[in-house]
């Protein structure tokens, strides 16, 4: 029936492929940091600083280059969100220390998972990346 709406919409919700997407689905393990309705945050499997998370939206969102009006909700509840975590996860506060977002998008931009993620660095330099 036409009032089955629930399966088409959260089909655009996730993709299939996406290890992000799999990862909020519990199909891939991680650390979580942070979970709430719409947000996730957990630990990079290869961390480049000796605090080193990933925030992302639950709904699969490609990159920043997707983003529009209609995200500017959950993505203004990341940027909130990032400094507040990074002290739960030992960060110190600024200004002596502090932390680094980063939004990898596209290939020029070094993405290499294609779901919109917000890096969180902090803790003692020197860091694998800079
Ligand atoms: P990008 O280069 O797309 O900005 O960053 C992707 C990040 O995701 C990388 O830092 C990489 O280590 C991390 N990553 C890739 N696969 C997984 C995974 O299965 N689990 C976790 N926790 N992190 C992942
Ligand atoms: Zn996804």
């Amino acid at each position: 029936m036409s009032t089955h709406h629930t399966p088409e919409r959260s089909a655009h919700l996730s993709e299939p492929h996406c290890i992000f997407c799999k990862i909020v689905q519990g199909q891939i393990p991680s650390k979580k940091v942070y979970e709430d309705d719409e947000l996730l945050a957990f630990h990079d499997i290869n961390p480049w600083a000796p605090i080193h998370f990933l925030i992302i939206p639950k709904t699969h969102i490609a990159s920043m280059a997707q983003l529009t009006p209609v995200h500017e909700g959950v993505m203004g509840r990341i940027m909130v969100k990032a400094g507040e975590l990074a002290l739960k996860a030992g960060a110190l506060p600024y200004p002596e220390g502090g932390f680094r977002v980063v939004v990898n998008t596209g290939r020029h931009g070094g993405q290499e998972v294609h779901h919109v993620h917000v890096h969180v660095l902090a803790g003692e330099r020197p860091w694998q990346k800079i």
